[in-house]
């Protein structure tokens, strides 16, 4: 491997620390897969969390971002609570997706589009509209699959678990103050 090679590995494995709060107990990882054995979606990722620490410290940037594992990802915290080195996994999994989208990788899934129909409410409403969601996130990217989920849909709206308008949580502004300062903090526009 040419010294210019290895430079780049660790670029990139310093750059995913540099993002991380805590990041730098990324090297205290002793790859003993309480993570990947604690996760509930571990069997859906391409790689567990043990596999994509490895691969991070090696420098293959580009399977990792191009997996599906930080998508898979419904950080649930498990991993983090349970890592004997206090390695703070999911929060990994967000620098993951930060970086995936940030470098176009995010198009290998359709998971960004989802969170970016849900983030879009939460910046309005203060909370999550599935009626919108539904129709935002599915009909544009998935709209055989907003086909088949219309029996679901207007059975739940019979059973008054889905409404046909948003409603905005009281105080709106100060949740707003609070993302935005959040994403100037975190480098988002
Ligand atoms: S549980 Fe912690 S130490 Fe063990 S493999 Fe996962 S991240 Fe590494
Ligand atoms: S936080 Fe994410 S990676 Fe960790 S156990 Fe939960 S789903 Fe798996």
């Amino acid at each position: 491997m040419s010294s210019t090679t290895r430079a780049r590995k660790r670029e990139w494995v310093d750059e995913v620390i540099a993002e991380t709060p805590n990041g730098h107990r990324l090297r205290h990882c002793i790859q003993c897969g309480t993570c990947g054995g604690s996760c509930p979606n571990g069997a859906e990722m391409d790689y567990t969390p043990r596999a994509v620490f490895n691969l991070i410290v090696a420098g293959q940037k580009d399977k990792v971002l191009s997996s599906n594992t930080m998508w898979q990802c419904v950080s649930c915290y498990f991993c983090t609570a349970r890592c004997p080195h206090q390695i703070p996994i999911t929060d990994i999994m967000y620098t993951l997706k930060r970086m995936a989208i940030r470098e176009g990788y995010g198009r290998t899934s359709d998971a960004p589009a989802l969170a970016k129909a849900f983030t879009h409410y939460v910046d309005k409403y203060g909370r999550s509209f599935e009626m919108g969601l539904a129709s935002r996130y599915h009909l544009l990217n998935r709209p055989l699959a907003a086909m088949k989920m219309g029996g679901m849909g207007f059975n739940m709206f019979k059973r008054g678990r889905m409404a046909l308008t948003p409603s905005r949580i009281r105080q709106i502004d100060q949740l707003q103050a609070i993302i935005r300062k959040a994403r100037q903090l975190g480098g988002a526009s």
